[in-house]
């Protein structure tokens, strides 16, 4: 049966449309179907106001997220023509430093340490969709709201972007995938070769497919916002576990940072399942419990930004792959922000999948044989992030006598062994086993 594209992919996220961008030159019939319409995910600035503080940028907008993005995440943006579309310089971070509260121990990595200028960068998440975004436009054979366009334009090869338009349901019987789609002109039918679900946490790619994720609620929330500090971060990124969560502050351009405080839910947010975001209720006074979890070691704490909340829940897919569909980003695992890996981990699966999709040329069988082979491919890296990401988010939790000289030494052995810090660096830094051609360092990908 004649499709109408290759490759569907549902979800422009950031790593719908990263993948979309790795598929833009080759040689297959790709459409991207996004329900939110063009710059649906940068709201307008919003100034704070909050009383005897100095104001914060008005560039920093309620609901943000400050993104940690891995050395090799940068690495593929650039490669993926985005990193030059990242407006206000990615925030470089030089070093990571983790301690426990009322533990001694701490470990201190340097990137210097491993040759390099940095183990990445921090990027506020709606600077990221806006560079992709950017990057994705200058890409685009189409860019239409209508279903009939979308599937005459992709009847070559190229890439086609249908948004507004909503997945209301798949079909995945025969050698296609018909699925069908509402957009401005009512719902209509377009069949596709293979269909990817990046269409997060709630994917109903996955709920369609019987690749429906198990679910654990962690009971806590990530309440995230950026903060003036009297004394420089100097690039170091920094992660303090809690008796109740972790607080990272990750490093932004002057004398700011991003803080992600995760914290057990508070009662009357126990219903909580979306995310809020605005003005920081009673920033005084959280500003006060931050400090008194954190220190001194980035002076006083002051001037706080806009303020997002997240329910914190883990999702994970052990299967991503069911006949022609395949899962990837937050519709096939929501990690706990802890260990800052969902979307590093994300773009790896885009580009892996993109990777197997062009190996396999565009026949319509050996697509749908190369999700298997990313399947398996996947499944390590997988494993190993979301089983971090959990560990770390649980490990407060685990309370004995003792346990914190234990833990305290653990930090004072791992920050004397060498072999353990570079494994840690390497795997902070995103550089895992199989990794996709497009996060290596230059100097390897220019090799002929
Ligand atoms: C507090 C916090 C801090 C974080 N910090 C970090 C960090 O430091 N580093 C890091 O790597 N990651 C971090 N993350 C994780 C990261 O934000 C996510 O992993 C990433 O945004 C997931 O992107 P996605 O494209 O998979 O999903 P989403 O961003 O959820 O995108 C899904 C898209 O699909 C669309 N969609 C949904 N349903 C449909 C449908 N039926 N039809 C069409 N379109 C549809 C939606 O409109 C949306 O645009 C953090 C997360 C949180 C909550």
């Amino acid at each position: 049966m004649e499709t109408d594209c290759d490759v569907l992919i549902v979800g422009g996220g950031l790593v719908g449309t990263s993948l979309a961008l790795a598929l833009a030159q080759a040689p297959l019939r790709t459409i991207l179907v996004e329900a939110r319409g063009p710059g649906g995910s940068a709201p307008a600035p919003e100034p704070s106001r909050q009383p005897n503080l100095v104001q914060p940028p008005a560039t920093e907008r309620p609901g943000e997220r400050y993104l940690a993005l891995s050395r090799a995440s940068m690495n593929a943006l650039q490669r993926l023509s985005v990193r030059p579309l990242l407006t206000g310089a990615p925030e470089p971070i030089r070093a990571i430093h983790v301690s426990r509260r009322g533990d001694f121990g701490r470990v201190l990595l340097s990137a210097q340490e491993a040759g390099l200028e940095d183990f990445g960068a921090v990027v506020p998440a709606s600077v990221l969709g806006r560079a992709l975004s950017g990057a994705l436009q200058a890409q685009l054979t189409t860019i239409t709201t209508s279903l009939s366009q979308a599937a005459a334009g992709a009847g070559n090869p190229g890439l086609t972007h249908l948004a507004p338009a909503r997945l209301l349901a798949l079909d995945c019987g025969g050698d296609s995938v018909t699925a069908t789609i509402e957009s401005s002109h009512g719902p209509q039918k377009l069949r596709a070769s293979v269909v990817v679900g990046a269409d997060g946490a709630g994917s109903l790619v996955a709920a369609q497919t019987g690749l429906a994720a198990e679910s654990h609620d962690y009971g806590q929330e990530a309440v995230v916002f950026a903060a003036g500090c009297s004394r420089a971060h100097e690039g170091v990124a920094y992660e303090r576990f809690t008796d109740d969560g972790a607080l990272a502050a990750l490093p932004l351009p002057g004398r700011r940072v991003g803080l992600v405080w995760t914290r057990r839910r508070q009662a009357d947010d126990q219903a909580a399942d979306v995310a809020s975001a605005g003005p920081m209720p009673d920033a005084p006074a959280v500003l006060a419990q931050v400090q008194a979890q954190f220190g001194q070691r980035l002076g006083r704490l002051h001037s706080p930004g806009p303020c997002a909340r997240f329910p914190l829940l883990r999702r994970w897919a052990a299967q991503t792959v069911s006949g022609r569909v395949v899962l990837i980003g937050n519709a096939a695992q929501t990690l706990h922000p802890i260990a800052a890996q969902g979307f590093n981990l994300g773009l790896r699966d885009a580009l892996v999948l993109a990777e197997s999709l062009l190996a396999a040329g565009n026949n319509a069988s050996g697509l749908a044989s190369a999700l298997a082979a990313y399947q398996t491919r996947r499944a390590p890296d997988r494993q190993r992030i979301a089983d971090l990401s959990h560990a770390l988010a649980r490990w407060p939790k685990v309370s004995l006598p003792g346990l914190g000289l234990v833990r305290s030494l653990g930090f004072a052995a791992l920050n004397a062994s060498t072999g353990l810090r570079q494994s840690l660096m390497l795997a902070g830094m995103g550089f895992s086993q199989d990794a996709p051609a497009a996060v290596l360092e230059p100097a390897v990908w220019s090799r002929p």
